[in-house]
């Protein structure tokens, strides 16, 4: 049956890095007969300027029917100060809660070709190469209570709750022993178990879905020191799996490490595999609509859709390696560039791609 992929570009930059994702993924479908199904719309400020809302009922509805969705980049400006229940961000979040995207998947790859463009030795960062795996849709973003509340003195009290479940931290856990079988098959799980009840928990659990993987190497570590390890010697990391808040922060910690957030794709799975995938950057307002943008985060995101989703990995594979070929001819956008390489816009980038494939 044939497969439908959801093209949602958003706002800022997302249109333009999109239309080079677009072509690639074009080329492919053309290249290998495959008869992919490409649906697009609205989303995030665009959909509020269409429709009101920045996830209208009509969008949600195609991402469910899609086999996977690829997400550009939402928000800018001229959404800031709209009521919050309706900005931009409100729209990608629902889309995680409403399609039960639970495990958030990050790499962090250092092309060769890039060591320098890392704020770290390159001795220290060549050849990196760690998939962050975070739980995205519990933890303390989600817990109840939540709130700001005054006391009786009247002073103001904010509070949030960690709270997992031992299934969530199951699904997850699980999620990273098979991700980790495909690669090195080391997994290192980061708690903050010796202060906090729900990382306690997370750790045993973690431990208990370890049996089942007895080939897997595990190990813990507390989220301070991991923070301090991903700068100190991170190609001891194979694959990290984590919850939503140490996720959040320790992955984009590990996107610096690899120079530019313009290169890192990313993807978000449902229990049965079905995702979306989108860059790890935001909509760049600064320099939407200057053709300057790096594309290669959201190819590299459609390079996972294909993996993850179509169950491809030989085209996933085929994208990352015209990837690897156009950066060896020296091409880089404005964020990768470096003396001794030629600087490129964005569909230029775009179009080297599709001739490397
Ligand atoms: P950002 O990632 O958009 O930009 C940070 C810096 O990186 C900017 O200097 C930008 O020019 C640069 N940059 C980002 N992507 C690039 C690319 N592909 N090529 C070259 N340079 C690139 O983060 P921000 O400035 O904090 O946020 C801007 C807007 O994006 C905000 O409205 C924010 O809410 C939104 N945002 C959206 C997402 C998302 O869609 N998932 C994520 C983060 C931020």
């Amino acid at each position: 049956m044939s497969k439908t992929i959801l093209v949602l570009p958003g706002d800022g930059i997302g249109p333009e890095i999109m239309a080079e994702a677009r072509k690639v993924l074009d080329k492919l479908n053309a290249q290998h007969n495959l008869g992919i199904k490409v649906e697009e719309d609205v989303v995030g400020g665009a959909a509020i300027d269409a429709d009101g809302v920045p996830l209208p009922d009509r969008t949600l509805a195609k991402a469910r029917a899609a086999d996977a969705i690829l997400f550009g980049s939402i928000g800018g400006p001229k959404w800031d100060n709209i009521e919050r229940s309706i900005r931009p961000e409100r729209g990608l979040l629902k889309l995680r809660s409403e399609l039960g995207l639970f495990a958030n998947l990050r790499p962090a790859i250092l092309y060769p070709q890039l060591a320098g463009a890392s704020s770290l030795k390159p001795e220290i960062v060549a050849g990196l190469d760690i998939l962050i795996v975070r739980e995205l849709t519990g933890g303390i973003y989600f817990g109840q209570p939540r709130g700001i509340r005054t006391l009786e003195n009247g002073e103001r009290e904010g509070y949030n709750t960690d709270i997992y479940r031992e299934s969530e931290i199951r699904r997850i856990a699980k999620v990273a022993f098979e991700l980790a079988a495909k690669r090195g098959n080391k997994v290192c799980s980061v708690d903050k178990a010796n202060v906090m009840e729900v990382t306690e928990l997370w750790k045993q659990v973690v431990t208990e879905v370890a049996k089942d993987y007895p080939a897997a190497q595990l190990s813990h570590m507390y989220v301070d020191n991991a923070a301090m390890q991903l700068v100190r010697a991170p190609k001891q990391f194979d694959v990290i799996v984590t919850g939503n808040l140490f996720g959040d922060i320790l992955s984009d910690e590990a996107s610096m490490l690899t120079g530019s957030i313009g290169m890192l794709p990313s993807a978000s799975l449902d229990e049965s595999g079905k995702g979306m995938y989108e860059p790890c950057h935001g909509s760049a307002p600064d320099i939407a609509g200057q053709g300057v943008a790096n594309p290669l985060a959201t190819i590299l995101s459609l390079a996972m859709l294909f993996r993850y989703s179509l169950n491809l990995p030989q085209v996933a594979t085929q994208i990352e390696q015209a990837v690897g070929k156009v950066l060896d001819q020296g091409l880089r956008t404005a964020d990768i560039y470096s003396e001794g390489t030629r600087k490129v816009g964005t569909k230029e980038m775009g179009d080297a791609v599709v001739a490397a494939l």
